[in-house]
């Protein structure tokens, strides 16, 4: 095996500079437990960035993907394949959304509803191409996706943007009310702002925006990359607070750690897209929906959802049990397996995250000095206990 400090020299010296990482290197992984290549044990509070539900070696997941990989992993879209029918097929079957479109990355899924907005404003003459986004949100990468992210530091240094983005402040219905011009064709949010702290929309907000939307006839599109397939308790986030967008994406837990993503769509927004209008080559193949469907399945049939839920309320307890008394704390929020501490910016998140590292406990951090929690689903109450514990010893050595 490649040793690790030429692991490092490989990425220092080839890799793009894109990326910050920890001074780690994971090999293999069994449950909620990492090992690295010297051999240590790590409980993995951060599920790869919201992805591993299911952990790792996952014996149902494992024996999909072997199995998948001997018989075909990809055909392209050009014919069908019985994993993707079975995909979309558990996707819709409930009626919520009635036409879905994969893709392989979160950025790729919201650009699927991007365009159906375009469309839908090209086909009806309507003019109304705009989308209104929410201020500190991020919906992705790619030249659109990061435009329209409302962050500036993610998107100025690639200017020129595309039009087409208005941003409004979060949780701000008045702010949305009045941005919307007639130019204005649809609102895209999420339910909970993942990158930019764990910052979930009060329900007065979502259920105005659903509302508000209904009333002026614009699109709601909800991006569920991170909050969505089981990762707060339901399915989706949005259910939640009763209500139900026009377009919603998935990706991050969607294949468990395969690279899988979607956009679903109901009413127009599910017809506008006709043949040639969009597509992916690997999107929807037969390895990544075969690794989906096991994923899925276990949400809809596994009783895996009222664990997530279960789990989620232990620790959202024990967070607050345990970490809350420290004035340095901030706030503590979020739903389901997805939960963020906010700290006082004297405290480094990003020192914390590093101390739990050395103690054996993967956690990550976002926007607004916050520490995000985002287990595998599989996580148990002692794991739990344990990594808020050692928090909790972090917490009471720290002097602010
Ligand atoms: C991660 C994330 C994305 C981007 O997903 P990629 O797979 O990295 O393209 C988009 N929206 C939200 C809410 C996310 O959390």
């Amino acid at each position: 095996m490649m040793d690790f400090e030429r692991i490092k020299e490989i990425e220092k010296d080839h890799c793009m500079k894109v990326f910050k990482r920890s001074n780690v290197c994971f090999e293999r992984g069994e449950g909620c437990t990492l090992y690295d290549t010297a051999g240590h044990a790590y409980t993995d509070f951060f599920g790869g960035i919201a992805v591993n539900c299911l952990g790792y070696n996952d014996p149902d997941l494992v024996k999909a993907i072997s199995e998948q990989a001997g018989k075909i992993i990809h055909s392209s879209n050009l014919y069908y394949n019985v994993p993707q029918a079975e995909l979309i097929d558990r996707l819709t079957r409930d009626g919520m959304f009635t036409r879905a479109f994969l893709c392989n990355s979160g950025a790729e899924a919201n650009e699927c509803a991007i365009k159906i907005v375009r469309k839908l404003a090209s086909d009806s003459g309507s003019g109304r191409t705009t989308i209104l986004t929410a201020k500190e949100s991020f919906h992705g990468r790619t030249i659109a996706t990061v435009t329209a992210t409302g962050q500036e530091k993610y998107s100025a240094p690639f200017a020129p943007l595309p039009g087409g983005f208005k941003y409004v402040p979060f949780n701000d219905l008045d702010a949305l009310r009045e941005a919307t011009t007639p130019d204005v064709g649809a609102i895209m949010l999420e339910c909970i702002q993942g990158e930019s702290g764990v910052r979930p929309a009060t329900y007065d907000y979502l259920v105005g925006a659903y509302a508000f939307a209904k009333q002026k006839g614009l699109l709601l599109i909800l991006d569920e990359v991170q909050t969505g397939t089981g990762r707060t308790g339901k399915f989706f986030c949005f259910e939640h607070y009763g209500i139900q967008p026009d377009i919603v994406t998935l990706a991050k837990g969607l294949g468990g750690g395969v690279p899988i993503a979607c956009c679903l769509a109901r009413g127009d927004a599910a017809e506008v897209l006709g043949p040639g209008d969009h597509g992916s080559t690997f999107g929807g193949n037969p390895l990544a929906c075969a690794a989906a469907n096991v994923v899925v399945g276990k949400l809809q049939e596994g009783g895996l959802l009222e664990r997530v839920a279960e789990t989620g309320d232990y620790l959202a307890d024990q967070l607050s049990s345990k970490l809350a008394r420290h004035k340095f704390v901030l706030d503590i929020r979020g739903k389901g397996l997805l939960r963020g501490i906010q700290l006082d910016e004297r405290v480094s998140v990003a020192a914390v995250a590093g101390k739990m590292l050395s103690l054996g406990v993967v956690i990550g951090t976002c926007g607004h000095n916050t520490l995000r929690i985002a287990p595998p689903y599989i996580i148990t109450r002692e794991e739990i206990d344990d990594v808020t514990d050692k928090l909790e010893t972090i917490f009471s050595n720290t002097n602010v």
